[in-house]
């Protein structure tokens, strides 16, 4: 019997970023579907707002036929639950991501035992990639193309001239 398994991205995705792209075409590769969820209720301020970040989040999702765009407001194993999703992605890029990751993956398990974290590695070329670094980057009009898409290459320089 095959099993549909369905696994869940959350980040806060301010905005997406090449390095969340490379993580999301793993995971789509592996499992059945793939919900990109936006964690609403973080203590991070973002740049853009709710509704530009999942318009760039579906911009950069759209060729992958099993990939989704969601957000959710509260535990993420609630919004896991309520997908019948079984898998939480999470990308490690160094070894800095993990104590933070780590404690989040024991949490969640610890909220729901039958959920699984699983960990991705990008390729190489994007792990010192984040979207702060990109951000800063953006915000003295440096050149961002081989970091985003061009979607949200056009929105950062948007913000920056406005
Ligand atoms: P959060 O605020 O939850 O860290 P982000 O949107 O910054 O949300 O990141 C979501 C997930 O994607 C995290 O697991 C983060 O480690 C991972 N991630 C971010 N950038 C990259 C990258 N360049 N390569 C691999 N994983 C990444």
């Amino acid at each position: 019997m095959s099993k549909n398994i369905t696994a869940i991205y959350p980040g806060t995705f301010d905005p997406i970023t090449l390095g969340h792209i490379d993580i999301i075409n793993r995971a789509a590769n592996i499992f059945d579907n793939v919900i990109v969820t936006l964690a609403v209720n973080t203590a991070k301020k973002p740049l853009f707002t709710l509704d530009e970040r999942l318009e760039m989040m579906h911009d950069a999702v759209d060729r992958f036929e099993n990939v989704w765009v969601a957000h959710f407001d509260g535990l993420l194993v609630d919004f896991a639950r309520s997908n019948n999703a079984c898998v939480i992605i999470r990308g490690l890029r160094a070894i800095s991501d993990f104590e933070y990751e780590f404690q989040m993956a024991l949490m969640n398990k610890k909220l729901a035992g039958e959920i699984t974290t699983v960990f991705l590695m990008p390729n190489e070329k994007y792990t010192y990639l984040n979207s702060t670094i990109v951000k800063s980057v953006a915000k003295f009009h440096g050149n961002i193309d081989a970091f985003v898409t061009k979607l949200v290459a056009a929105k950062l320089h948007q913000k920056f001239t406005a």
